[in-house]
């Protein structure tokens, strides 16, 4: 059975990166999460500041994953465990470079053809009394 990775209860898999948003089947798209802490008020799919933080651990641990500035498919797949396959789909319509795919590209169409930043996450608060005051 899988496990809530907040609380430890009984878990269904979320994807980070939605797969309405682009987000594909592999093991670090996916957090395990129990109906409260998937569904529920503080969720990704109803709080969007969590849903972001979610996103930039995502995007940090493929930054940390991926150092180098070209991949091939091959090493990609071995590194994600996302199928050749699978791959070749994602990356479409970027170059194929004599050293394999730019890093950049790979993490850009992973994260949902997006690439998200900190500043996003203090914006969210910064905007807060704004909108309070209106
Ligand atoms: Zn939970
Ligand atoms: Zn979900």
């Amino acid at each position: 059975m899988l496990r809530c990775e907040i609380c430890g209860k009984s878990a269904d898999k979320h994807h980070i990166v939605h797969r309405c948003q682009g987000g594909i089947d592999y093991p670090l798209n996916i957090k395990h999460l129990c109906p409260e802490h998937h569904r529920g008020s503080k969720g990704p799919h109803k709080c969007s500041e969590v849903d972001l933080k979610y996103k930039l651990e995502l995007q940090n641990k493929l930054e940390k994953l991926l150092p180098k500035e070209y991949y091939t498919i091959e090493k990609l797949s071995h590194l994600l465990e996302i199928k050749p396959r699978a791959l070749k789909k994602l990356m479409i319509n970027h170059k194929l470079h004599k050293e394999g795919y730019k890093k950049a590209d790979v993490i850009y169409e992973l994260m949902g053809k997006m690439i998200y930043d900190e500043v996003m996450l203090e914006h969210y608060y910064d905007f807060m009394p704004v909108f309070n005051l209106a």
